[in-house]
């Protein structure tokens, strides 16, 4: 163990905010009103379960108003406190200015194992814990909406979606009080996906700057890359599958709670998930090598390494040991400030939790405007862009001796359904976002590193936006 003292996750997140804004212009009143959590309510509240009173502690913290709603997940998980909260809603603040979502930043958790409980029991907990935010205007469509994130799914926002309507009848804005809810419940198609969707994406377009690329002693394409996904929950499962299918890399390492399973040829993503799924462990499967201890394999050489579940796992005890050539976070606070330091000095490119994992909320975006304009994306124009595009392929057709292929006309007379458009939208999203963050990094020689290039370009955005809201 190291004799420097780790800081805590929201100390962490504060450091790496300093070490941007200190090469800024801002006032430092400006600074501390950013830096600082606006809010945070915590409810202590009790549930009558199992014959007993049980009481459950909660948390809603806003970090900055400076557009409203505010917005940001809901996790159910023992670490819940509020420094946890408080970190989580910073980086919610940040992530939204950096992928362009109208939205200030938050976060709430219930102190809670979710495995403890039964589904109705955990239906009744959710129901109370959001009666408790839902009376405060700390769950409202135009205020604060929550979404998933760690154990929290679909189904806790959907009874959460319900609760706001039983307490809100006539809000005809009901169903956007809450995103990541089912899609029969006014979800929106690739939200479950969106989140390790947008490391896929992000992923991509890194491969398409090839001085950023140099950064990390990279060459080609993703195709082929060795990477070592640590949590293979609803992001980390996504990102492999994504990046292993259609992008061709190779996953040579899984980390879960209960082991490992490394194969160098490749691990076959679906068929681990539908083992951990029938088994409820990675224990036993048998298309790689099981390591009852896990951590070791984060160590192995690699070019990837996607930290997709807790905070603070490459920390000063195990930064060191790490020999990936780049790493993307796609969980919140994966890397401490102390790692942060380490890795930067030894090359690594780290893709930060800010701009890596922003790949949810900016499909929240699209579910709740979804929800408030009332239609399913693509509903009135998919028909007819594909009556335009027959009588284009029909008029070509027509010329003599002009065929086009079945193919072809296949791809081009689908008309873009709801999916596709999530996925378009989430594309140009990340896209964009990166080249805003690529551009920064390389405009002086004090931004060493993406991260603190992502601070920058969030924080001007931020700034921006108080300035001329007047406080
Ligand atoms: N919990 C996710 C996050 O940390 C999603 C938040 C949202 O969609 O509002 O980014």
């Amino acid at each position: 163990m190291s004799a420097i003292k780790e800081p805590t996750f929201r100390e962490s997140t504060e450091i790496m905010f300093n070490r941007a804004v200190r090469l800024m212009d801002l006032s430092p009143g400006l600074v501390e009103k950013i830096r600082v959590c606006n809010a945070t309510y915590k409810v202590n509240f009790g549930v009558r379960l199992r014959g007993d009173f049980h009481t459950f502690t909660g948390y809603r913290s806003v970090h900055s108003e400076h557009m409203e709603p505010v917005k940001g997940g809901i996790r159910y998980a023992l670490s819940v406190d509020q420094d946890e909260v408080e970190a989580l809603a910073s980086l919610m603040t940040y992530k939204c200015a950096l992928v362009e979502t109208p939205f200030g930043g938050a976060k709430g958790g219930l102190c809670i194992d979710p495995r403890d409980w039964e589904e109705n029991e955990l239906e009744q907990i959710t129901r109370r814990f959001a009666y408790e935010l839902i009376k405060r205007d700390l769950i409202n469509p135009a205020q604060n909406v929550p979404a998933p994130d760690m154990g929290t799914g679909e189904r806790e926002m959907a009874w959460i979606a319900d609760q706001y309507l039983r307490m809100n009848t006539t809000d005809i804005n009901n169903r956007a009080c809450v995103t990541g809810k089912p899609l029969n419940a006014g979800g929106i198609a690739g939200r479950v996906e969106a989140t390790g969707r947008g490391v896929q994406y992000a992923l991509q377009e890194f491969f398409r700057h090839p001085k950023d690329m140099e950064m990390a002693g990279l060459t080609g394409t993703l195709k082929g890359k060795n990477i070592i996904v640590q949590g293979l929950g609803n992001v980390g499962y996504h990102a492999a599958k994504f990046l292993s299918e259609e992008d061709e890399a190779k996953v040579i390492a899984v980390l879960e709670f209960d082991g490992a399973i490394t194969n160098p040829d490749g691990i076959n993503i679906e068929d681990l998930k539908s083992h951990i799924l029938a088994t409820g462990s990675i224990k036993s499967f048998d298309g790689g090598i099981y390591h009852a201890e896990s951590s070791p394999s984060m160590e192995l050489d690699c070019d990837i390494l996607i930290p997709a579940a807790m905070e603070s796992v490459i920390n000063l005890e195990n930064a060191d040991r790490i020999k990936a050539k780049m790493i993307i976070e796609a969980a919140n606070g994966p890397v401490t400030a102390g790692a942060d330091e380490i890795l930067r000095n030894k090359g690594v490119v780290i893709i930060p939790d800010l701009y890596a994992n922003a790949g949810g909320v900016t499909v929240s975006y699209f579910e709740w405007v979804k929800n408030l304009s009332h239609i399913r994306f693509g509903r009135m124009q998919r028909r007819q862009e594909e009556t335009r595009h027959r009588l284009l392929i029909e008029e070509l057709e027509s010329i003599e001796g002009n065929h086009l292929s079945d193919r072809f006309k296949q791809k081009y007379l689908h008309g873009a359904g709801e999916l596709d458009l999530v996925r378009s939208g989430l594309d140009d999203t990340m896209r964009a976002a990166y080249q805003a963050i690529s551009e920064k990094w390389h405009s002086s020689e004090e931004i060493t590193d993406m991260r603190t290039a992502a601070f920058l370009v969030s924080i001007e955005r931020v700034a921006k936006s108080y300035r001329t809201k007047g406080l």
